[in-house]
């Protein structure tokens, strides 16, 4: 069966981190989001993002989409069966406001992952340590949606697996029982 595993977790808790082990380690590709800012010198369609005009934008199925600014974004069915294309097992990170319409959607398919940490100031102490600018970090720790994804809505709590991300190793060894539950059960 095709299954996605969707994280989901406040900044700086290691969502890209999982990801990237999770391609490294098992090739399991991440979902490509769309967006229509402009393309930054070094990247490349399809690789950070699926770069859009309005109008290819707007052709798109969505599960959902933000504006951000003059720019949107936005992730898509068609990007997720791009995905499957590669791989039966994919991944995608989306915040805790979008993770309904994925579950309702997608059902069984969904293998939804909300990561932690004990102490919520560590957070702070990994976005510095990732090199992010302090007024950035500042700027994000104070905003409405760090601080909404910093829980979860308890209305899922039957559909979501809590992974603690305090020791990286120990999170690595609960991804690889995941991702075998998950393989073996194709
Ligand atoms: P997110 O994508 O959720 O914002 P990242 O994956 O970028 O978070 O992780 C933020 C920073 O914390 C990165 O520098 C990463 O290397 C580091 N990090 C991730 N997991 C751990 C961990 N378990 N222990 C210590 N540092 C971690």
């Amino acid at each position: 069966m095709q299954r996605i595993i969707i994280i989901a977790g406040p900044s700086g808790v290691g969502k890209t981190t999982v990801t990237n082990y999770l391609s490294q380690k098992y090739n399991i590709p991440r979902v490509i989001t769309h967006t229509t800012r402009p393309m930054r010198k070094g990247e490349k369609d399809g690789e950070s993002y699926y770069f859009e005009t309005d109008t290819s934008f707007n052709k798109l199925h969505f599960f959902e989409h933000v504006k951000y600014g003059s720019y949107q974004y936005g992730s898509s069915r068609e990007a997720l069966n791009k995905a499957w294309k590669k791989s039966d097992l994919v991944t995608l990170i989306v915040d805790t406001d979008g993770v309904k319409s994925y579950l309702d959607e997608l059902k069984e398919k969904a293998f939804f992952i909300y990561l932690t940490v004990s102490q919520p100031h560590i957070l702070r102490q990994r976005l510095i340590g990732r090199g992010d600018n302090i007024e950035e970090i500042n700027k994000r720790l104070d905003s409405k949606e760090f601080k909404r994804d910093l829980s979860l809505n308890p209305e899922l709590n039957d559909k979501v697996h809590y992974l603690n991300n305090d020791d990286l190793n120990k999170t690595k060894e609960e991804l690889d029982e995941i991702v075998k539950i998950l393989k073996d059960s194709n």
